[in-house]
Formats: structure tokens, sequence, C-alpha cells
């Protein structure tokens, strides 16, 4: 038997989770992440332009590594802690996307771990899902009144928990991912400054970066090139159109060109003769 076969069986008794998926039998490293999952977190991790960080917070160990081994297959990038104070320091250092907390931990209790996140700034809007083998009610609404947005009861199927976890991340795309523009797998993050294609970072220059997001402020619409002169350039600035151009077409190579060996992906980037430009999956 090999150490992984070991933990996980360990960790699919303890959690009651009955028989090991055939992909937790292969003997990968547990903190490899799949290369090219097919699941609908494939999506996910475009939209986030990287993968989605998780924070595991749980001291059995067992559940920790098979929870981690899990999300990790998905693509999703895990951090466990086994404690609630490692869990505060490790989210001073990165914010993550998610946690997972469990209720019953040593010295300080998972509830009060939550409490203690959502009255911090950082994390306030983080989700929380809590993980705990109590089953009364009046415990999942306490969980719920310190501000956890979900939990699982142990044990727990693997389906479920990366059900919630989805659709946990969805929601918060949905409601905090504002500065996040995204069409087809081309995301731009305003905040970060970063644009990715297909979960690869583009480098692009200042000017290709607010062509861009000029484009991709409002996706199918044909923008005329005084239009974008006056969103990129400035309205008092004596640019000529035809520098427009002269953007775009450097816009198109940082976008189309990543593949490397010469390959050129699909153009984003429409071009309407005599009205401007539009930007739409192609
Ligand atoms: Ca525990």
């Amino acid at each position: 038997m090999t150490p992984l076969s070991r933990t996980l069986g360990t960790a699919s008794r303890t959690a009651g989770i009955g028989a090991l998926p055939a992909a937790a039998r292969d003997a990968r490293p547990l903190s490899t992440p799949a290369k090219a999952s097919s699941s609908a977190n494939a999506d996910d991790r475009s939209r986030w332009g990287r993968p989605p960080r998780v924070l595991i917070v749980e001291d059995e160990q067992a559940i920790a590594e098979l929870i981690r081994y899990n999300l990790s297959k998905n693509g999703y990038s895990c951090e466990v802690v086994g404690e609630g104070d490692e869990a505060l320091l490790a989210v001073e250092e990165q914010v993550p996307d998610l946690i997972i907390l469990d209720w019953m931990l040593p010295e300080v209790s998972g509830i009060e771990i939550c409490r203690r996140l959502r009255a911090r700034a950082e994390t306030r809007s983080v989700p929380i899902i809590m993980v705990t083998a109590r089953g009364e009610e009046a415990d999942m609404l306490r969980g719920f009144k310190e501000g956890a947005d979900d939990y699982v009861r142990k044990p727990f199927s693997l389906n479920e928990l990366n059900a919630r976890v989805d659709a946990a991340l969805r929601r918060t795309r949905v409601t905090h991912q504002a500065h996040l523009l995204e069409v087809g797998d081309l995301v731009l993050d305003a905040e970060a400054l970063t644009v990715s294609r297909g979960g690869q970072r583009l480098h692009l220059a200042p000017t290709e970066f607010r062509l861009l997001h000029a484009l991709m402020t409002s996706p199918g619409r044909v923008l005329s090139r005084d239009s974008l002169l006056s969103q990129v350039w400035g309205l008092d600035s004596d640019v000529e159109a035809r520098t427009v151009d002269v953007h775009v077409r450097r816009l198109r190579k940082a976008l189309n060109s990543q593949g490397g060996a010469g390959e050129v992906l699909p153009d984003y980037i429409r071009t309407v003769r005599g009205a401007g430009y539009s930007i739409e999956q192609p």
C-alpha cells in the first residue's frame, strides 16, 4: 500500500465517505493539481484568470488531505492549516477566494474563527463553508448567524462538497468581482491591472490595456475611433485616428499570439469597416 492510498483510506473511513473515487486510487502526489480538468471547474479557472484559492481549516489531517486532494484535482489551489489561529495568520498573508472551516477545532472553535474572519475587512466577503459533525438545527442557524455561507455535515460526499464549493464561488464572482471584465476566456482585472486568456497571463503595454478595457466594458458594441480616442487617450489629445489602428494591431498581436511556436489563436477583435472596432467571443 502506498502512503497515499493509506492516507486516503484512513480519511475515507474517518469521514465516512465510503468507496474511494477511482482517481483517488492512482498514485499522484497529493499536492499536484490536475493539469487539464474537464469538469465544470475548468470554466471557473479561466473566469478567475488563475486557479481559485481555497483555505482548508481542519485539524483532522486525513480529512484535510482528502479535501485538498479532491479540490486540487479539480483545479483549485489549496492551503491546509490545522488550527484557527493559523487560519487567521494565513489570511493575513494571502486572502483566499473561499474558506472551508471545520467547526470542531482545538483551542479556538471554528464558529469563533468564522466570527473573527467576518469582523475583518479583507475577509468579510470571502465565502465560508463550515464543516460540522453537529447535526442540530440550532447549531447550523448559529453558523449562519456568525456569517457562514453554507455548511456540509460529516460524513459528507466529495460530490456534495464540490457542488457547494462551485456554487459559493459562483455567487462570489457575481457579487464581488465587479472589477473583473470577462469575454469568453479573456479576463481583465481592472484592480490588479492584469489580463489573461484561457488562464494564461498576457503582458500588455499601458495603452493596449486601456484600449482593451474600453472594448471589454461594452462587449459586442462597435466603438468608433473617435470614441476610443477619447476613452483611451483623453478628449483633448491631438492623437490621430489612425493611431488607434496601430494600437489595435498591437493589441490583437498580444491577445492572439500567446500560444507559442507561432500559433495564432482566434481573434477577439472585430473590425467594422468605416465604423470602428468591437470585442466579441471568436
Ligand atoms: Ca475537527
